[in-house]
């Protein structure tokens, strides 16, 4: 056991998904010319107002009810006082001692350990443009940047939590529970790769049972799920070192480097009081109604716990396999899809999904939008198997061939002639054959060993290459060795 206790807090920013920027109507699209979705608002012109946009604040407030916020009810916009080439007022609009909403609480199940991380506070405010480095990938280094204005004013949401997490492995689980649950509700794409999703990590470390916090360090650049957890681990080992040295560690922002996993100094930790935050005179302040915030909670929609429990008590799927399921939205409406098509039995389907189709999924990277491999096609890998057309085992096999290839199941299982031998005639001649030459075997049974039936059947499997009838060759075996 360390005798140190690991501390973290996130601070993540959510991209929102609204077609217009927080202040001005430029679009939010990704990906268009450089600087071509900018006017006089977002790129700091004299003689402009800001105008909020409406969209924006219901989509945090919608995420602050799902949390369990305290939606506030007035909070004010602030301006951020600082310099950077991608931010052209330079100062950055966002919210400082008035949130929009505080208080609430994301539970976290980090392999089987059970806890409530607190929500300190939820904030909008506005992206900054980006800089394209020339010669080297960060600015140290580069012989010049170029800057894109197309991202600057995009809203984003700030969700700061509490210094509850106490591993790098938690602070990941956090992070991929929040950004399933903003996509639950469709506020966010909640795509760590892509920008849509960052996070900022607070970590400090202190001796188990002690009360006060040490000295924290900020690392950024995180830019997947599996970054969170690697550039904290990294930066926990690294935190021990110094102090078990007699070191100190300085306050500060690292940077983390994915190719070497390490951290390294960008700069010297700001303070609040640096950025001499003043409320932003331009804009009023949100002031949003009770009957507004009830009608936001109305669009709030099935909750991924809620549908846990409906699919317990409606499907009799077990919170085990629903708490799989639940975790990506995506896979959660796959099953749910399916078994509209596949009345049967829900429990056959999820297994599946969280089986085999879950496993592929993971091995290869990939979520279940990104193959081909819809809904129908599943349930009619289940009609075949109840059809006795092919075998449960077989089935395996056409799945994994159908998510390789994107090919129609009918089509595999045609081309591979791995349908199911029930034809009786054909099954007794190969089990004839192994009665035949396992005497020996054929005497245990025969002595009351029926134990032994097991092996035949794996015999007759093996010589038909999985494709018999299971049902069949138990009945067939028996037959034939008691006749
Ligand atoms: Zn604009």
């Amino acid at each position: 056991m360390s005798k140190y206790e690991t501390v973290i807090g996130l601070e993540i920013h959510a991209q929102l998904t609204t077609e217009s920027k927080m202040f001005c109507s430029c679009s939010t699209k990704f990906g268009n010319k450089p600087n071509s979705n900018i006017c006089p608002v977002c790129t700091g012109q004299p003689g402009v107002l800001p105008v909020i946009n409406k969209k924006a604040i219901e989509l945090a407030i919608k995420t602050a009810l799902a949390l369990g916020c305290k939606v506030e009810p007035k909070n004010v916009f602030a301006r951020k006082n600082y310099f950077y080439p991608d931010l052209p007022k330079d100062y950055q609009v966002s919210q400082f001692d008035l949130p929009l909403a505080t208080g609430g609480h994301l539970d976290v199940d980090t392999e089987g350990k059970k806890t409530k991380i607190g929500i300190t506070r939820i904030h909008l405010e506005e992206d900054a443009g980006k800089l394209v480095h020339q010669g080297a990938e960060r600015i140290m280094g580069a012989d010049s940047s170029l800057v894109d204005y197309n991202r600057t004013g995009v809203p984003l949401m700030e969700i700061v939590s509490e210094p509850d997490i106490r591993s790098p492995k938690e602070a990941a689980v956090f992070m991929q529970g929040l950004a399933n649950l903003l996509l639950y509700i469709g506020v966010c794409d909640a795509k760590m790769e892509e920008g849509s999703l960052r996070c900022d990590a607070n970590l400090s470390i202190r001796p188990v049972g002690a009360k006060e916090f040490g000295t924290k360090t900020e690392v950024k650049n995180m830019n997947s799920f599996k970054a969170v957890e690697k550039a904290l681990i990294a930066e926990e080992k690294r935190h021990i070192e110094v102090i078990q040295e007699g070191g100190k560690i300085t306050q500060e922002t690292r940077f983390f480097d994915d190719t070497t996993n390490t951290t390294s100094g960008m700069r010297s930790k700001e303070f609040a009081h640096d950025y001499r935050y003043f409320p932003e005179p331009d804009l009023v302040p949100v002031e949003p109604s009770k009957e507004w915030i009830e009608e936001i909670r109305q669009t709030l929609g099935e909750l991924p716990e809620e549908r846990k429990i409906r699919w317990e008590t409606d499907l009799q799927i077990p919170a085990s396999t629903g708490n799989i399921l639940i975790s990506d939205k995506k896979l959660a409406d796959y099953f749910e899809d399916t078994t509209l098509l596949y009345k049967k039995s829900p429990t056959t389907v999820a297994n599946w999904v969280v089986g085999d189709i879950n496993a592929y999924l993971n091995e290869n990277k990939k979520a279940i939008d990104e193959v081909n491999f819809t809904p129908a096609q599943l349930a009619e890998i289940l009609e075949l198997i109840d059809k006795g057309t092919i075998s449960g085992k077989i089935a395996k096999t056409v799945l994994v061939d159908v998510l390789k290839t994107g090919k129609q199941v009918k089509d595999v299982i045609a081309e591979s002639g791995m349908t199911q031998i029930s034809n009786e005639d054909e099954l007794k001649k190969v089990i004839e054959e192994t009665i035949k030459n396992n005497p020996k075997q054929v005497e245990q049974y025969k002595s009351g060993k029926t134990g032994i039936l097991g092996f035949f059947v794996g015999q007759v499997m093996k010589g038909t290459k999985g494709r018999a009838n299971p049902g069949l060759v138990n009945k067939l075996l028996k037959q034939l060795l008691e006749g």
